[in-house]
């Protein structure tokens, strides 16, 4: 059913002021048909196209037939596209696409200090690449995209912080302002690590508690930490990998009180590096689609599990 399963639309659009007097007039036409139907044929012919150009509006999920010059029921007319009902219907999720492929272009913008509560900090990194030169922001925002399609197939609005869509950045600070402003019920940042060959695995970065000038993050951590263990585990067994062999401990989850895109955010967050860009055995895994989109699986049944789905 189309019509039903349709997002509601925006407030700034509400249909009714542009529906009713179009339903007002069918009203009053199919009125005065009904009056001459019995007496007269064409008047029959006409209540039929009328019905039929009834349901072309939306009300049947059948799709409309041409009839012709009749541009209400026209098959090329954009179809407004279905919402997916699912486990994270009426969630948003903010999803952090790490760093940005044009910072490498734009490094006195990203060397700007930023102010994260507890520090000042560089507005954002260029982040890593393999030793072949496949660039982590690359990686990321692939990433980023695979998971807002698998998490919009379970009904979540999904906000990415960027999307190829600007010359550098956003800053740190931004990013958080953005999960912030969305009130996200989860969010994610995208990274994957950039260490010496032979540290393996991903890790899940949870935000440690801070508290200085805009940053207080009490209210998140335990949050931020159960969405992170879902994640850890969901992204393990959807991808194969390991927790990192270098760091946390072979847990996987690494607390950090240095981040800017968690000391200032409101909304449980994580990061999660998806495994070391300088490794050779890692980055044959970070090249790969398949592999990417099993990353993206894992992080999006690691937010379903989170949000209770
Ligand atoms: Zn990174």
């Amino acid at each position: 059913m189309r019509y039903h399963d349709s997002p509601p639309p925006p407030e700034s659009a509400s249909p009714i002021p542009s529906d009713r007097p179009w339903f007002t007039r069918r009203s009053t036409l199919v009125v005065a048909v009904a009056a001459l139907a019995p007496a007269c044929l064409a008047g029959w012919v006409l209540a039929q196209v009328l019905t039929g150009a009834g349901r072309a509006e939306g009300h049947d999920a059948k799709p409309p037939v041409a009839t012709g010059g009749n541009p209400a029921v026209s098959p090329s007319a954009p179809a407004i596209p279905a919402a997916a009902k699912g486990p994270l219907t009426g969630r948003t999720v903010v999803i952090d696409p790490g760093h940005n492929t044009g910072n490498f272009q734009h490094t006195d913008e990203i060397d700007q200090q930023v102010d994260i509560g507890t520090a000042r900090k560089e507005c954002d990194t260029t982040g890593t690449t393999t030793n072949s030169g496949y660039m982590e922001a690359e990686f990321t925002l692939d990433v980023s995209l695979r998971l807002r399609t698998v998490l919009e197939a379970q009904g979540a609005k999904v906000v990415l912080t960027h999307e190829a869509d600007r010359p550098w950045g956003p800053c740190i600070n931004e990013r958080a302002r953005i999960g912030n402003e969305a009130k996200a019920d989860a969010v994610v940042s995208v990274h994957a690590d950039g260490v010496s060959a032979g540290s393996r695995g991903y890790h899940v970065i949870l935000p440690a508690k801070v508290k200085g000038g805009a940053a207080d993050t009490a209210a998140i951590v335990e949050p931020s930490r159960r969405l992170g263990e879902r994640i850890a585990g969901n992204f393990a067994r959807t991808t194969g990998s390991a927790p990192a062999n270098y760091l946390g401990s072979g847990t996987g989850l690494v607390v950090r009180d240095d981040l800017g895109g968690l000391n200032l955010s409101t909304q449980p967050k994580v990061f999660i590096e998806c495994g070391n860009m300088r490794d050779a055995k890692d980055a044959a895994q970070l090249t790969s689609p398949e592999w990417r989109q099993k990353a993206a699986q894992g992080i999006a049944d690691g937010i379903v599990g989170f949000l209770g789905g």
